[in-house]
């Protein structure tokens, strides 16, 4: 059975290869069944959607965020680095309960389909360990909003404490015990955790897929890495982790492992096509080559990593040695939102600061591919990320009547360059319309927001305690980061110089 036809007639469709032109989208099952020259013939009884003055593009797909942090909005200080924010990270997700767990997630989907993204992979974290009903209620969210996903518990054996040597010499005495008390979740419970949710995945894989996110490779053990890789290509799942964001964790991996990050997961067996590692900031050119070789994934985070000054990541590089790279948002506490096109905006300029020739920027044409495609594959979904026959009817309507859109005369351009999700006028997921006209069908909006000040008041309470000694201790964790790696192996690209002047 078919099922009824659906037909988007009127629209400016935006091709693979970036060019628009007046075509009509013939849907079926939740798929594009095919795209025709206006006005060609459907059943009787097919149902008509105007896209008169809209300009169609796929859905824009998020290769990394977190939806524990739309919760946390507002609640990052300014001027704080990678590291000072893993400090407080403990406070920020204590004392949820599942339902905010789930209210979290909602946020996040909400605020990603208003922006014009209609699928994302989120690593997402519990405290202190990750649980069943947790990763369900996140998964909820997703399927509630009407959105695709990857939900991986975000995992690790250490904290950052442990995961940092010397950082708790560098503590004073009176902070040092406190902090080397802390433990992480136990190993073999959260592993627990992970076979019971990879055994009894009660979502539709069409919709909404399970995968493991060992957080950072520094903390995790080495058999914690081990069997991450082991129990995802066992249930055939994707893996995500963070690799080298921070300078800090580039030299201190390197004095750890007496190797580089992917050299060392190299040895260990963890890199495979199912991992994507996001940032990547801080690797050497043979690090890109492994990563090439090994078939692994980058989800390039341009807002995150300049809110937290994290670096420059060397994406041309990467793609010129075939990585597949993928753009992301990551959490809205480390980039104060989920807009995808401000990410994919930002992905494309960060390509131009290092004064390059200009044929080696990342093109709108490029970073578009990258926020679409090459994101649907870090995600592990085939059939997302383009308007084509065949694949799901995951389908953005942008207003041409927005301002950057007037005059008209690159539609490629003046969306990557100009949009910021404010002409996101429908959102069609599968086949199925979730948000129109300044509207979302799916979540009820203003009931979330109430739910999220009542949470914020009552979670900010509960952790007051936590925070306050996260804070103290942030600035002296900052102060140790960024004195590491200023000396030792040759540092990436302009930072030495910024290191030794
Ligand atoms: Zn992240």
């Amino acid at each position: 059975m078919m099922g009824r036809q659906t037909v988007i007639r009127g629209g400016l469709v935006l091709d693979p290869q970036g060019r628009a032109a007046a075509q009509d989208l013939l849907i079926e099952g939740g798929r594009i069944a095919a795209i025709e020259n206006p006005g060609f013939e459907v059943s009787d009884d097919a149902e008509l959607i105007s896209a008169c003055d809209r300009l169609l593009i796929p859905g824009l797909v998020n290769s990394h965020t977190h939806s524990h942090g739309a919760l946390n909005r507002g609640a990052v200080d300014d001027k704080v680095s990678l590291e000072m924010f893993l400090t407080g990270g403990g406070a920020s997700t204590r004392s949820r309960g599942v339902e905010d767990k789930y209210l979290s997630a909602a946020l996040s989907a909400a605020e990603m389909i208003r922006k014009g993204c209609t699928a994302c992979f989120d690593l997402s974290v519990e405290f202190p360990e990750p649980s069943r009903d947790g990763v369900s209620a996140v998964a909820r969210a997703y399927r509630d909003a009407g959105m695709r996903a990857v939900v991986a518990p975000m995992i690790a054996d250490r904290t950052i404490y442990q995961a940092l040597p010397g950082l708790l010499d560098a503590l004073p005495e009176g902070l040092r015990s406190h902090y080397a008390s802390l433990s992480a979740a136990p190993f073999e419970r959260t592993f627990e955790v992970c076979r019971d949710v990879l055994a009894n995945w009660e979502f539709d894989r069409r919709q909404i897929r399970p995968a493991l996110g060992p957080t950072i490779p520094l903390h995790c053990s080495d058999q914690f890495l081990i069997d991450c890789a082991r129990l995802a290509k066992e249930h055939d799942i994707p893996l995500q982790t963070h690799l080298a964001e921070s300078r800090a964790q580039a030299t201190i991996g390197r004095r750890r492992y007496g190797n580089s990050l992917v050299g060392h997961l190299e040895d260990l067996g963890f890199l495979s096509e199912r991992v994507s590692v996001a940032h990547a900031i801080w690797i050497d050119d043979d690090e890109i080559k492994k990563l090439s070789q090994s078939g692994v994934r980058v989800a390039h985070n341009p807002s995150s990593n300049l809110r937290l000054g994290s670096g420059v990541a060397p994406v041309r590089k990467m793609l010129s040695e075939g990585i597949t790279v993928g753009v992301g948002t990551d959490a809205s506490n480390t980039s104060d939102g989920q807009s995808m096109f401000e990410a994919t905006r930002l992905a494309s300029y960060l390509s131009r600061i290092d004064g390059f020739a200009a044929d080696e920027w990342i093109s709108a044409g490029e970073v578009f591919h990258l926020a679409t495609e090459g994101s649907a594959k870090v995600l592990g979904f085939e059939k997302i990320g383009r308007l084509a026959a065949g694949y799901e009817a995951d389908v953005v309507f942008l207003r041409l009547d927005s301002p950057h859109f007037v005059p008209l005369r690159s539609p490629l351009i003046q969306m990557v360059f100009g949009e910021n999700g404010a002409s996101v006028h429908t959102v069609m997921i599968g086949g199925r319309i979730v948000f129109r006209d300044g509207k979302l069908l799916t979540l009820d909006e203003s009931l979330l927001r109430h739910r999220a000040q009542e949470a914020a008041g009552r979670l900010d309470q509960a952790n007051a305690d936590t925070y306050a000694s996260g804070a103290a201790v942030a600035r002296l964790v900052g102060t140790f980061c960024a004195a590491q790696g200023c000396t030792g192996h040759a540092l990436p690209r302009k930072l030495s110089l910024v290191c030794a002047g």
